[in-house]
């Protein structure tokens, strides 16, 4: 595949670094990946991975932009209010990078249709806030070979980490908690949610082009009050109902 001169021009800032360089370009170029939420994680997410040339953006969102959305959300803008978030927002990144092409899923990812959905997509990120999704989007990448990353937040603080077989999503948090924090409830600082997918953005351009060691079954834990950043390793569990049998890093 050959870049025509506004693509060589655009990427300019990723085509002279070592570790992507124009074979790591081609790679983003084919990449497919798939965004799950189109929130307050997965929209910065999928602005920096449009901005890097990832051929093929699937999102999912089965939501419609709120006044309230747009203090983090920043994938949309005022005039968005009450649109469907994924018609919103793949105007939103076709209009950043025209050489992006996304694909729009305005229904919410279940245990039912998540497999068909992950179906041929390089990395799925996950940055939704519900457990009932995250179990469904791990067990169903877990099932295909596909590697997650997953991106949460909260108040102040946030966590990045990729699964890649085991350990899984599952095997770090087995159950729905029963005090399941949302930021409805408990708020969150748009900036930090800026921090959170961008750093998913990261970890999902290191995926594609095998650019420096991925987080994959570590977990990077981010303290926005205190500005602190600590990463610890997930342990696989031996009855996690999601992984178990499968191969992984440990
Ligand atoms: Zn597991």
């Amino acid at each position: 595949m050959a870049f025509s001169p506004d693509e060589v021009d655009r990427y300019a800032r990723q085509l002279v670094l070592s570790e992507i360089g124009g074979p790591g370009q081609q790679k983003l170029a084919r990449a497919r990946v798939l965004i799950v939420g189109a929130g307050g994680v997965g929209g910065p997410a999928a602005l920096y991975l449009a901005a890097a040339g990832v051929g093929t953006l699937g999102l999912i969102d089965a939501d419609t932009v709120a006044v309230s959305n747009l203090q983090r959300q920043i994938l949309f803008s005022t005039a968005d209010v009450d649109r469907p978030k994924v018609e919103a927002g793949a105007e939103r990144l076709t209009a950043l990078n025209p050489h992006v092409r996304v694909e729009t899923h305005a229904e919410p990812l279940t245990a039912d249709n998540a497999a068909a959905l992950i179906a041929g997509h390089d990395v799925v990120l996950d940055g939704t806030d519900d457990f009932h999704t995250r179990f469904a989007v791990n067990a169903a990448c877990v099932a295909a070979g596909v590697p997650l990353v997953s991106g949460a937040l909260g108040r102040w603080s946030g966590q990045v980490g990729v699964f890649a077989g085991r350990p899984c999503y599952q095997c770090l948090v087995p159950e729905s908690p029963p005090d399941a924090e949302t930021c409805a409830r408990v708020g969150v600082v748009g900036a930090l949610a800026g921090v959170i997918g961008a750093m998913a953005a990261l970890e999902t351009i290191k995926l594609i082009t095998g650019a420096g060691a991925p987080l994959t079954g570590r977990l990077l834990l981010y303290d926005g009050l205190a500005a602190t950043a600590r990463t610890v390793r997930v342990a696989a569990d031996p009855q996690c109902p999601a992984c178990r049998g499968v191969s992984g890093e440990s």
